[in-house]
């Protein structure tokens, strides 16, 4: 028997509820490598699933957790065997799989990736699924051309958790970091992490009927969308990139015209996390290990344990985590 949380949901109301519970091996599906999990984090889709699921889980009674971190148990695979540490975010495990939040997970070797040499379980999980975005949003940033010494680099929901890694890894890496936030409270831990200019959210937010504004962002790490992207493309320089990775602000892109595309050549690069092919994957882990400063990564930690999944659940589809909670699910 282990530690899970299930979510359970009741036929006849439709309501569903979150709690730790005993639930045991033969319950997992069916899959060729058992983990022992150590952490998992929690991301914006592990909110919805903890709650009622936004419609993303299938099938009840649930355990949410789309990223975990841990050791192999047993495996009938042959590229992990027992005692292999190993990460794994994405392919819909912890919505329409059985995910991290529990003390065992059962899971398909394709979906794996062996940790990095350099970092922790714990350490990977306190980069976790937004982490790893905000990797993947960098290096395709790198492809298009961003070098440092370009200009500012814009980093937008920044207190999040891939604005928070975002900004740790471009100041690491060189770039002039400015980071947009709508918590000014946060200031400090941004500079911390390596911004040296906060931008207002409000300055970002308004649409505006401009074709363009003035060339001001080198490149842009986007976590919100909504009015602000249709903003920042306006104001992007000339032949630069926007990545573009969540929705925290909205999933139109408000107030968005034709005319940075095509009077500036800007790039709107989309980023996904989830389906990203396995060579990608550990090469975005293996530019983790060496790019983030794992002092300042420590410093974006929030520890949790199962029984606080409920409410930090809650929290983050509000916009009020800072940073990235670890979850120590032992
Ligand atoms: P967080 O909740 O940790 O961070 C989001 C941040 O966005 C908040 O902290 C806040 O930053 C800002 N924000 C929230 N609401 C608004 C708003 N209404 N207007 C403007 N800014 C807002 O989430 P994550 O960092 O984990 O994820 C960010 C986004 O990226 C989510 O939409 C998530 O679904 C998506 N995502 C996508 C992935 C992919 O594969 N493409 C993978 C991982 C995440 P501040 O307080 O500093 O303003």
């Amino acid at each position: 028997m282990f530690k899970a949380l299930v979510v359970r949901k009741d036929e006849e109301t439709g309501k569903t509820s979150a709690a730790v519970e005993e639930i045991s091996e033969n319950d997992l599906p069916e899959a060729e490598v058992t983990v022992a999990v150590e952490y998992s984090t929690v991301n914006y889709k592990d909110g919805l699933c903890i709650g009622p699921g936004g419609g993303l889980v299938r099938k009840y009674p649930h355990i949410p957790g789309i990223d975990f971190a841990g050791t192999v148990e047993t495996s009938s695979d042959p590229r992990y065997k027992p005692g292999d540490k190993v990460i794994l975010t994405g392919w819909r495990v912890g919505e329409a799989h059985w995910g991290g939040y529990a003390q065992k997970a059962r899971v398909r070797a394709d979906w794996l990736v062996p940790l990095p040499e350099g970092l922790t379980t714990r350490q990977a999980m306190a980069v976790g699924t937004a982490g790893f975005t905000a990797m993947l949003a960098i290096m395709a940033l790198e492809d298009h051309g961003l070098k440092p010494g370009h200009g500012p680099v814009l980093v937008t929901g920044a207190a999040g958790g891939v604005g928070s890694v975002a900004t740790a890894i471009l100041a690491k890496l060189g770039h002039e970091v400015a980071a947009v936030t709508g918590r000014p409270e946060t200031e400090d831990y941004l500079r911390g992490l390596g911004a040296s200019r906060i931008v207002p959210r409000e300055e970002l937010n308004e649409v505006t009927r401009k074709p363009l504004e003035s060339e001001t962002w080198a490149g842009c790490v986007d976590s919100v969308a909504g009015a602000m992207l249709g903003r920042v493309l306006k104001q992007m320089k000339y032949g630069t990139s926007v990545a573009a990775v969540g929705l925290a602000g909205g999933a139109a892109i408000e107030g968005a015209l034709i005319t940075p595309f095509i009077l500036r050549g800007v790039n709107l690069l989309g980023i996904d996390s989830v389906m990203q092919p396995y060579d990608n994957r550990v090469r975005a882990w293996q530019r983790i290990a060496r790019d983030l400063d794992l002092d300042k990564l420590e410093a974006m930690v929030q520890p949790a344990t199962l029984e606080d999944l409920p409410r930090l659940g809650a929290e983050i589809l509000k916009g009020q985590v800072r940073g990235r909670v670890v979850v120590d699910v032992n």
